[in-house]
């Protein structure tokens, strides 16, 4: 394994993430030595703050122009308020983010043998040229990788029957009642198996990191990459890697 170390940042704002349990995973998968660290802004310096709030998007069809951030903006930063429960989500363009977090690692773990990893509640998203406008993402790879654990929540996503619901029944009380006619279907904020789909997230930082090959194409293989919430639920809670990532992470484990 071309990583020694892995180290973990935790996000204390999503309790479902369980740092412990998600350490003991990477260890027992990849043989790792692996750190768990607090979260990666606390007791920072203004500065880091205010770089963040650079990255924040506004306009989904255009591609990012840097912000220029006001005090208030910095502030919120600061505060590190769980903004999965704002109804309007803060966007954030996460390849300018994930430079950010990459200029505050400390210079010491700043190589290849170390991979950091860095769980976040802020919504990463990633401007699509294919299509030309930005898409929530809950995973950006590479290292430092981010995983947004509001993301995984809004980046893939529900059933069509859901959308087309809310789409003729516009008022909050029927929006709520909708919510519960699909219950179960997908994640929502706050729920148990957020914790599950996390590990898969995190195996696929690791995988991805070492092979340099992006998700897998087979629907059984948790490396899977999710479009509907329901396959990433069936995907992460199965468990299972298809036969060759299966192989290659048996190579990645003895090549150390
Ligand atoms: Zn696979």
């Amino acid at each position: 394994m071309k990583t020694s170390k892995i180290i973990i940042y935790d996000e204390p704002t999503v309790p479902e993430i369980q740092i412990k349990k998600l350490e003991k995973f990477l260890h027992d998968t990849f043989h790792a030595d692996t750190e768990i660290r607090k979260n990666f802004f606390e007791n920072r310096e203004d500065e880091i703050f205010q770089e963040i709030a650079t990255t924040r998007v506004f306009e989904l069809k255009k591609p990012f122009s840097k912000h220029i951030p006001t005090k208030l903006e910095i502030q919120i930063e600061k505060e590190n308020i769980d903004n999965s429960q704002n109804e309007e989500k803060i966007l954030y363009d996460g390849f300018e983010f994930q430079k950010i977090i990459s200029k505050f690692i400390p210079s010491n773990e700043n190589d290849q043998e170390i991979l950091n990893i860095i769980f976040t509640n802020k919504l990463t998203c990633t401007f699509d040229e294919s299509d030309f406008r930005y898409h929530a993402r809950a995973l950006i790879g590479t290292n430092p990788a981010i995983i947004s654990t509001t993301g995984i929540i809004e980046a893939p996503a529900k059933p069509k029957e859901y959308y087309l619901d809310l789409m003729v029944n516009f008022t909050k009380e029927s929006a709520e009642k909708i919510k519960e006619k699909y219950k179960g279907e997908f994640l929502e904020y706050n729920d148990s198996r957020i914790t599950e789909v996390v590990e898969g997230y995190l195996l696929q930082a690791v995988m991805y990191y070492e092979t340099g090959e992006a998700f897998c194409e087979d629907r059984e293989c948790r490396l899977y990459n999710a479009h509907w919430q329901k396959e990433l639920l069936y995907t992460q809670s199965n468990k299972k890697l298809c036969k060759n990532h299966e192989e290659s992470l048996r190579k990645i484990i003895n090549h150390s």
